[in-house]
């Protein structure tokens, strides 16, 4: 059959990695890449369907009909770390299972991280038997050199210098290709269900710049590695802003200040050193502010009407260790970010036997003084919101992991809480089981405990600082109703998540204004908020108002903030609710 004939459906069935995430309101560079490469090797943009895990769900019998009529089904998967979302559920072993035995006539391909470890799930051998199984890395890429194969024609990438350039483990010919098919891709956004409330994830490189890596960690199993230039990057992201999408997220890389821009960063330091890191050397790849603000100037440039940049992991090691270096980087960032940017660091653990069996970068010091650095720089507010705050993220049941570990991890969260310093959000999970690494049983009672302690000491401190009464939150995305109360989150990096009183569903975004904070979320009412004009579920929802005082609310309807202070009575703190109660009158 002639390339250009093959009907493809092509599924998003989400991508969460520890470098990257694809799980909607994110959209994945990998799906964009691989729709580019379909159409640069031969496939017409008409013969391509596009859905999501979500979308084929919601209507699996129709679906699995019209599946049945492609000529290729291309799925693309695989969660290795373990997240709870808001707005969109991947694509489960299950669910991809079933896919493969009711679709009898298409060529089904499956590619993604999933394929990095699909052999160590349980009943994966099934998969085997129904899927093309595209185990190699960069599925945009295999898949490309596979039409060409196919048809006899080299597409608009040679094919032998890809295939070559993929041997040898990546670099600028990869990188180049991916940047070309990313620009094509662009095209999915329009073909998303959640058009336009979408995020652009955005890779600016591929692998981990340490020699040697975490003993727990996936990336160590990639192995194509490369930099994408500044001024690919920028052009996708005019791609992109011309599809009306104008969120992005510098989220598909292990550590951004590590972004150089040369695509092969990694070769260099594998012939510079010795297989051994040394913290100072040139065995480390450049950390190079000139291409750093070239890229985050060029967004800017490419997108006018940006509205979101955020970024996603920055390793604290080096970070901490060279902080005169490290201070420009962030001030680049702070100049060209969008409020409420969230570094996300990796300690994993603040016990340093554990930093040692694992060979983790950061040591607790270390990752102190990135914290104190992002504090200082990021911390300052704009529109109300910090500019750039730490999140850290902490690994439970690594190797050596004792009970002493635990202490060791609320002392430290302890102590970065005594200097005021500030952390937009801690994350904690265990440790995904990956090919031998042999994790350490994390007790479910420790676990939870642990939580526990850090949900009350710590996580609620935090988000009373960090988004203190009163607060202003612009561009909430309202997705959920559960009970009484909508959630919603602003989009960007570690979203905060907002209740708002009542069903607001309908509305596309809305400005919110903060009453209380729970461990991980806060509830917020719509501002500006009316109190003469607000609903019992409303009212009941302020800390302090209580159902008798809110019913007597709606009956008085007050008509200024002195009758208002009369029905609530001496006991109601008056003066801390100024800014937030307003007169549909005045
Ligand atoms: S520094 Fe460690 S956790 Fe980060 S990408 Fe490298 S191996 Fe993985």
């Amino acid at each position: 059959m002639k390339t250009e004939r093959i009907k493809t459906a092509l599924i998003d069935g989400y991508l969460d990695e520890p470098s990257c995430l694809g799980v909607p309101p994110y959209v994945s560079p990998h799906i964009r890449y691989i729709y580019g490469a379909l159409i640069d090797g031969g496939i017409l943009p008409e013969n391509i369907d596009f859905l999501t895990a979500d979308h084929y769900r919601s209507q699996k019998e129709d679906r699995l009909v019209k599946l049945e009529e492609k000529d290729l089904v291309i799925i693309l998967a695989g969660t290795t770390v373990p997240g709870n979302y808001l707005e969109g559920q991947p694509l489960s072993l299950t669910e991809i299972k079933e896919l493969g035995e009711k679709l009898f006539y298409p060529t089904l391909v499956l590619t993604g991280p999933i394929t990095l470890v699909w052999e160590n799930l349980p009943g994966a051998a099934g998969l085997r038997e129904n899927f093309d199984i595209i185990t190699g890395e960069i599925g945009a890429a295999r898949l490309y050199l596979r039409l060409c194969d196919q048809s006899g024609k080299a597409g608009r990438v040679e094919p032998s210098q890809l295939s070559n350039s993929l041997k040898k483990g990546g670099g600028g010919f990869t990188a180049e290709a991916l940047s070309r098919w990313a620009i094509k891709g662009a095209e999915i956004f329009k073909r998303h269900p959640g058009y336009p409330r979408l995020l652009a994830e955005i890779e600016t490189f591929r692998g981990c710049p340490r020699l040697r890596g975490c003993s727990f960690c996936s990336e160590q199993l990639k192995q194509v590695h490369y930099q994408r230039r500044p001024e690919n990057i920028t052009a996708e992201v005019r791609e992109i802003a011309e599809r009306g999408i104008h969120n992005y997220r510098l989220g598909c890389q292990t550590d951004l200040l590590n972004y150089t821009g040369r695509p092969d960063y990694r070769k260099i330091s594998e012939s510079a050193g010795s297989g051994t890191e040394s913290v100072d050397s040139d065995a480390i790849p450049a950390w190079n502010n000139r291409v750093l603000k070239k890229l985050y100037s060029g967004i800017r440039k490419a997108d006018p009407n940006l509205r979101v940049l955020h970024l996603d992991n920055i390793n604290p090691g080096p970070l901490g260790r060279q902080s005169s270096r490290a201070s420009r980087s962030l001030e680049i960032i702070c100049r060209y970010n969008t409020p409420g940017d969230v570094a996300a660091f990796g300690l994993e653990s603040a016990d340093p036997k554990v930093i040692r069996s694992n060979n983790i970068d950061a040591s607790p010091e270390e990752t102190r003084e990135a914290i104190r650095l992002i504090n200082e720089i990021g911390g300052r507010r704009e529109e109300g919101i910090p500019k750039l705050l730490p999140g850290l993220n902490f690994l439970l049941g690594l190797r050596g992991e004792t009970s002493r570990s635990y202490e060791l991890n609320l002392k430290f969260l302890e102590s970065i809480k005594a200097e005021g310093l500030l952390l937009r959000r801690i994350n904690i999970r265990q440790v995904n089981p990956l090919g031998s690494y042999q994790s350490q049983q994390v007790q479910r009672s420790k676990f939870l405990e642990f939580k526990e302690m850090v949900n009350q000491k710590i996580n609620q401190p935090m988000l009373k600082k960090v988004f203190p009464r009163g607060t202003v939150i612009k561009n909430v995305w309202p997705v959920q109703l559960r009970g009484s109360l909508t959630f919603g989150r602003p989009p960007g990096s570690y979203p905060i998540l907002i209740g708002i009183p009542g069903n607001h569903l309908a509305r596309q975004e809305m400005e919110v204004q903060v009453i209380d904070h729970g461990y991980r979320s806060i509830t917020a009412l719509p501002y500006p908020f009316y109190v003469d004009r607000a609903d019992l579920k409303e009212l009941t929802y302020i800390p302090g108002i209580g159902k008798n005082r809110a019913q007597k609310i709606i009956l008085e309807r007050p008509d200024d903030y002195s009758e208002l202070l009369k029905i609530l009575g001496p006991s109601f703190p008056g003066e801390e609710w100024q800014d937030i109660f307003h007169f549909s009158s005045n």
